[in-house]
């Protein structure tokens, strides 16, 4: 049996013919943000690690994970550089851009390909999920730049003393250049496949093509296509992402308030509504934290 455990924000555990693989690695919170109460200190086995992209939210705690299992990493050259950074010897990490098929087992794989992380810039405080997002097309990076420095602003206001330190923690140990270029993973295993994404964003030509049993697709922030922040809401950016990879099972990811003051406790009655007016024939589900779930029951 294969099953998902949520670790918060966009961090899971997929338990699948003997192997235990963590998605992303963010394990430890700000102490007034909701979550399991474990730390990267907890986890005592792993084989592999594959992190979506380079922000703390995604990274922080690997280092820790990696030295206290035999796992091995895959990730982007960013990740991989800010691990290295942080003590994580290279020769237990493997680069990926998109393109390779990796092999975790004799009968697990999992395709890595290239994709988008939501437009952190267009907006302060996340919005809600029903809520209408509009304009912002066509900013430049330097654009966009100026705007990520107008939100590290507003997140010393923001935040709360301890969510101040949760990131200065986190932060001063991986400190990415950017998001470090987002990914997808698609495991094939012999129950079945399942595609994770840990941001809100995608290539249409990339996303259109797949089509795995189970998705884990993120619900957070302003969607991206194709390098442009959609026009509506979130919930409206998700069930299009459900329409175009038909799985059977859908999980959402980056949801719930793991930052508060910058991150929201996402509404679900939009979500659910959206999605099931999208793709009719996909069935949405909504575990808690560490709930088990059996991926692809028979
Ligand atoms: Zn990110």
């Amino acid at each position: 049996m294969a099953t998902l455990d949520w670790y918060g924000c966009a961090t899971f555990r997929l338990r699948t013919s003997g192997l235990t693989i963590f998605l992303d690695a963010y394990i430890d919170r700000a102490a007034d943000a909701p979550g399991t109460g474990l730390t990267a200190d907890d986890i005592d086995e792993c084989d592999w690690i594959v992190v979506g992209h380079s922000h703390f939210d995604h990274l922080y705690g690997a280092e820790r994970i990696m030295a206290r299992t035999n796992a091995t990493l895959i990730g982007s050259y960013e990740t991989i550089r800010v691990l290295e950074a942080a003590g994580v010897p290279g020769e237990r990490m493997i680069c990926v851009a998109g393109g390779e098929r990796v092999r975790l087992s004799h009968d697990v794989t999992v395709s890595v390909f290239p994709s988008q992380h939501s437009c952190v810039w267009s907006q302060g405080k996340m919005s809600q999920s029903g809520e209408e997002c509009l304009g912002d097309l066509g900013v430049t990076w330097q654009e966009q730049h100026a705007r990520m420095q107008e939100l590290q602003a507003f997140l010393g206001t923001a935040l709360s003393p301890a969510a101040v330190e949760h990131l200065r923690t986190s932060f001063v140990a991986h400190s990415s250049r950017g998001d470090g270029g987002a990914l997808l993973y698609l495991f094939e295993t012999p129950e079945g496949s399942l595609l994770y994404q840990d941001t809100s964003g995608h290539w249409t030509g990339i996303l259109d093509g797949l089509r795995p049993d189970v998705a884990i697709l993120a619900a957070a922030g302003r969607g991206n296509i194709d390098g442009e922040p959609i026009q509506g809401s979130l919930a409206d950016f998700v069930a299009r992402q459900v329409a175009a990879v038909q799985p059977k099972r859908v999980v959402l990811s980056h949801h719930d308030d793991w930052l508060p003051g910058f991150s929201v406790p996402t509404a679900m009655e939009p979500l659910r509504q959206a999605i099931a007016a999208a793709a009719p024939s996909t069935e949405l589900l909504e575990p808690g934290y560490l709930a088990a779930t059996d991926l692809f029951p028979t």
